[in-house]
């Protein structure tokens, strides 16, 4: 029977070659998603620890799959990069992102920056630079109200990575520093990068308590960060117990599920 034949064909199959089709499946929906546009984006608000008021957005990408429903980044965002879709799809993210910055600004909206995330794989692009021009010139967007996040592995390579990073700056576009903490770099690369703003990743901030080991690094990162003038957001914030260890560290941002979780443009 056809059960049978399905039963036996899994027995004799390696996990190799099953992990190995699981992902020719997605590889080829990622594509067909791309043509058909089965991609938005959500936004998560900046907000400043001092006055409350949102400073900016991070556009985060999400997959409307058609059977599988909202597909998230974690699941297919790898594949992304390991296949080069991340090239066309992270422009599309840049595209979508700006469009919907300038739509704002129009709209009258206080929002003063946009920040979209870049994977190492779309930075390495020898036209990289050349493609945030035309993006920002095609959707209008001033530079200045652009800012790109970019984890550790991005600036690994200070000789190649620090004269694109330098070039992005002159364009008045800004650059922040993701996931701090979680990279292998050393500390000593900070000063030579052109960064407007450090990012302190969630892990941190989670078990941040009173006392705690975790304060005590996220306190040295802040006035590190200061002494170098770079802006600090710290990411994942779900509770108002870790807001209140922010405020008196002058902390410039956070960003997190105690204020809102992303949202689709619409409901912003
Ligand atoms: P990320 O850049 O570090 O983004 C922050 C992630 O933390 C987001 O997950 C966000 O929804 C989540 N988050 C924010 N606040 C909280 C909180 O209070 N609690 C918890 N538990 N989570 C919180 P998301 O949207 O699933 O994105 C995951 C990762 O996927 C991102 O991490 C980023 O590395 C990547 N990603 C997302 N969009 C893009 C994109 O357009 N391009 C590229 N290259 N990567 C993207
Ligand atoms: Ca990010
Ligand atoms: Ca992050
Ligand atoms: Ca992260």
């Amino acid at each position: 029977s056809k059960n049978n034949s399905q039963v036996e064909f899994r027995f004799f199959t390696p996990d190799m070659n099953e992990e190995i089709s699981k992902k020719l499946i997605l590889e080829s929906e990622l594509r067909k998603g791309l043509e058909e546009e089965h991609f938005l984006l959500y936004y998560q608000p900046q907000v400043s620890v001092a006055e409350g008021d949102v400073k900016g957005y991070e556009a985060l990408i999400r997959w409307q799959h058609p059977e599988r429903g909202m597909v998230s980044p974690g699941d297919f965002i790898p594949l992304a990069e390991e296949t080069g879709l991340i090239v066309p799809l992270g422009q599309w993210v840049l595209e979508e992102a700006c469009r919907q910055m300038v739509s704002w600004l129009n709209q009258g909206k206080a929002v003063s920056r946009m920040s979209v995330n870049i994977s190492a794989i779309q930075f390495q692009q020898p036209d990289f630079v050349q493609m945030v021009k035309d993006v920002l010139a095609e959707t209008g967007l001033p530079a200045e109200f652009l800012e790109l996040e970019m984890t550790e592995s991005i600036v690994q390579d200070p000789e190649k990575s620090v004269p694109v990073m330098n070039e992005i700056r002159e364009m008045g576009v800004k650059i922040s520093l993701d996931d701090f903490g979680t990279g292998y770099s050393s500390l000593s690369y900070l000063k030579d990068y052109p960064l407007n703003t450090l990012k302190i990743d969630k892990s941190f901030v989670d078990n941040m308590e009173q006392g705690s080991k975790e304060k005590a690094i996220v306190d040295a990162i802040i006035h590190m960060a200061h002494r170098l003038e770079f802006n600090v957001i710290a990411e994942g914030i779900e509770n108002e117990s870790q807001l209140q260890l922010l405020s008196g560290k002058a902390c410039e941002e956070y960003q997190g599920y105690y204020y809102s979780k992303p949202l689709p443009a619409e409901s912003i």
